[in-house]
C-alpha cells in the first residue's frame, strides 16, 4: 500500500462509502488526469467513465479552463458576495441567463447541487408568504428522487436506502409516482397514457392551496439508476403546475450543461420552470459552484424596505467564488467554440446503436439512454424480472471488473452508470462500451 493510501485510510471518511469495505480493499490514488483519462500513483490510466461523478464535460486539463483559473488567480481568488460584487460572477450570471430557458433572469449562487436545491425550496416557501398565501408551504416530489444530502433536499428525496434513516429529521412532501417506464407499476407499457400524470393531477386538485412547489429531476432520475420519463411527461407537469398555481422547481444538477443532448433537460420539451437548480457541469468539472436561477416574478416578490422583512436570508462564505465563476465562463465559451452539443449528436446515436446490442445480453434487463446519460440495469432472471440479491452487489462487481480493464465507472445498485465526458471521441466511447460489455459478460 503506498503512503498516500495509508494516509487516506488513516484519516479520510469517504462519501456514500461503507468504510469497512474501503479499509479492507485496495484503492486507486489519483495523481494526474489528461483528457478523459485519470492516472493513478502506479502510472496506470483509466477512462473516466462517470466524468468524475457527472461533473466533467470537456475533459481534464482543458487548456482554456486551466488558463482561465490561472489568469483569475493572478487577480483575486475569492472575495465575499455579502456586500461586494465581483467581475467573473457578474459576467457569468449574464451568460447563464442567456443560455437558460426563457424567463429565468436572476442567479443566486451557492456551492453544490444540494444547496442549489435547498435554496430553491426556501425561495419557493418564502415567496408564497410574500404573496399573502402562507398556507402554500408544502412540496410535491417524485418517488425515487434524489436532490442532494442537506436536510431540505433529503426531505424531498425518495430513495429509501439513503433517506429512510433520516426520516424523523425531515419534513414530509406529497410523493407522486416516478415516471420511470421500465419500473412502472401503474399500468402495462402498451396501455400507457401517462397514468403517473393523472396521479399528479389528483394531488394538485386536492391540495394545491397547500403546495408551494413541485420539485423534479427533468427527464432523468439519475441517482435512482438513470430512470427515464416518457416523452411529454415534463411538459404535462409544467402545464399542470401552471394550472394549479404551484411553482415548478427543475433540479438540473445532473441533467444540465449538455448531458441530455440539449443545454438543459427542460429545453427538450420547451419547458421554462420557475426555479432551476444547476451545479455539477457548471465549471466543466473544475471547481465547486452551483446556482439557483429564477424569474423576475419571484425575485420581485422579495423586494421591499428593511421594515418589510422580505430579504432572502441565505448565503455561504464561498458564494460567487471568483475562480469558480472564471472556470464557468471558460466552460461555456468552450461549448460555443468546440460546438460541444452539435458534435455530441453522432455520439448519442452511436451509443444508442451499441446499447441495442448490450440490451440483448442475457443478464441485462434494460439498457437505457438519454443523451449521454446511460444506465444498464442488470437482471438475474430477465424473462421474469427477477433482480440479483442485494448482497451480491452485482453492479459493483461489474464496475470493479471494468476497472481491471482500465475504465472507472460506478454503479447505482444493479444499474451500471455510464456518463462519459461530453468531449469523448467516437473511438473512446466505443472502447469504453467494449469494456462495459466484456465486464458484464465476464461477471454475469
Ligand atoms: N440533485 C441531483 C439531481 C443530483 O443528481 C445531485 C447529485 O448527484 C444533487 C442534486 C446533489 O448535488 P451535490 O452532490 O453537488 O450536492
Amino acid at each position: 500500500m503506498n503512503e498516500f493510501l495509508k494516509k487516506d485510510k488513516a484519516y479520510i471518511w469517504h462519501p456514500f462509502t461503507q468504510m469497512k469495505g474501503w479499509l479492507e480493499s485496495d484503492q486507486m490514488v489519483i495523481t494526474e488526469a489528461k483528457g478523459i483519462k485519470l492516472i493513478d500513483t502506479e502510472g496506470k490510466e483509466y477512462y473516466d467513465g462517470v466524468s468524475s461523478l457527472w461533473v466533467n464535460i470537456h475533459g481534464h486539463r482543458h487548456p482554456k479552463i486551466d488558463q482561465a483559473i490561472i489568469d483569475q488567480l493572478g487577480k483575486v481568488a475569492h472575495s465575499t458576495a455579502l456586500g461586494l460584487a465581483n467581475v467573473p460572477a457578474s459576467e457569468f450570471a449574464q451568460i447563464l441567463v442567456e443560455v437558460s430557458p426563457e424567463g429565468l433572469n436572476k442567479v443566486f449562487y451557492s456551492d453544490d447541487g444540494s444547496t442549489a436545491v435547498e435554496v430553491a425550496l426556501k425561495m419557493a416557501f418564502q415567496y408564497w408568504q410574500h404573496k399573502g398565501k402562507p398556507n402554500k408551504n408544502k412540496f410535491i416530489a417524485l418517488n425515487q428522487s434524489y436532490h442532494g444530502d442537506t436536510v431540505g433536499s433529503v426531505s424531498v428525496g425518495g430513495i429509501d436506502l439513503f433517506h429512510r434513516v433520516f426520516k424523523p429529521l425531515l419534513f414530509e412532501p406529497y410523493h407522486i409516482p416516478s415516471p420511470s417506464c421500465y419500473h412502472c407499476q401503474l399500468t402495462q407499457k402498451e396501455e400507457c397514457h401517462m397514468q403517473c400524470v393523472e396521479v399528479l393531477e389528483k394531488v394538485l386538485k386536492e391540495h394545491h392551496d397547500k403546495i408551494a412547489g413541485l420539485v423534479i429531476e427533468p427527464l432523468v432520475q439519475a441517482a435512482a439508476g438513470m430512470l427515464m420519463a416518457p416523452a411529454g411527461y415534463l411538459k404535462r407537469v409544467r402545464e399542470l403546475t401552471k394550472k394549479y398555481d404551484v411553482l415548478l422547481i427543475a433540479d438540473e444538477v445532473a441533467t444540465g450543461f449538455g448531458r441530455t443532448g440539449r443545454m438543459f433537460a427542460c429545453d427538450n420539451e420547451c419547458v421554462s420552470p420557475d426555479l432551476m437548480c444547476i451545479s455539477k457541469g457548471i465549471t466543466g468539472g473544475y471547481m465547486p459552484l452551483a446556482a439557483t436561477l429564477t424569474t423576475d416574478e419571484i425575485y420581485h416578490a422579495f423586494l421591499g424596505d428593511m421594515k418589510d422583512k422580505k430579504t432572502f436570508y441565505h448565503g455561504h462564505s464561498y458564494t460567487a467564488n471568483q475562480l469558480a465563476c472564471a472556470a464557468g465562463i471558460a466552460s461555456l465559451e468552450i461549448f460555443k467554440e468546440e460546438k460541444t452539443i452539435e458534435r455530441m449528436q453522432e455520439k448519442i446515436y452511436l451509443i444508442r446503436e451499441r446499447l441495442e446490442k448490450i440490451g440483448e445480453m442475457v443478464h441485462v434487463g434494460e439498457a437505457r439512454q438519454r443523451g449521454m446519460m446511460i444506465g444498464i440495469e442488470l437482471m438475474n432472471d430477465k424473462e421474469n424480472g427477477v433482480p440479483y440479491a442485494w448482497e451480491d452487489c452485482m453492479g459493483a462487481v461489474v464496475c470493479m471488473k471494468a476497472r481491471e480493464h482500465g475504465l472507472f465507472i460506478r454503479p447505482v445498485g444493479d444499474v451500471v452508470v455510464f456518463m462519459p465526458p461530453l468531449c469523448s471521441t467516437v473511438e473512446e466511447i466505443n472502447k469504453m462500451l467494449d469494456i462495459i460489455e466484456i465486464s458484464i459478460h465476464e461477471i454475469t
